[in-house]
């Protein structure tokens, strides 16, 4: 039953990995696969959000941008550095 559970949660982790890096919400990703990893392959095959690159999120707005952004696209705001360095390194 632990090991069970132990899978889970690995199974979990890599569907929130996979949805940070299509830009997709992490947190619904980790339950969902949790619950059914199968759908780890759903969102492997699933397309990005945008096309080109990995996006992120604008914190003003909330719109999905490119992670390379300085400024958001949708409300034209400058973005925090700090987000830059965290989502460069991603
Ligand atoms: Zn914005």
């Amino acid at each position: 039953m632990f090991r069970y559970v132990i899978l889970l949660t690995i199974a979990g982790i890599m569907g929130s990995i996979i949805a940070i890096r299509k830009g997709r919400s992490p947190i619904w990703w980790f339950i969902l696969c949790a619950l059914f990893p199968l759908l780890i392959i759903v969102i492997a095959l699933l397309p990005p959000m945008v096309s080109k690159g990995y996006t992120k999120r604008c914190p003003y707005c909330a719109e999905i941008i490119k992670e390379d952004a300085i400024v958001c696209k949708h409300c034209g705001r400058e973005l925090p550095i700090e987000m830059i360095k965290v989502n460069n390194k991603m």
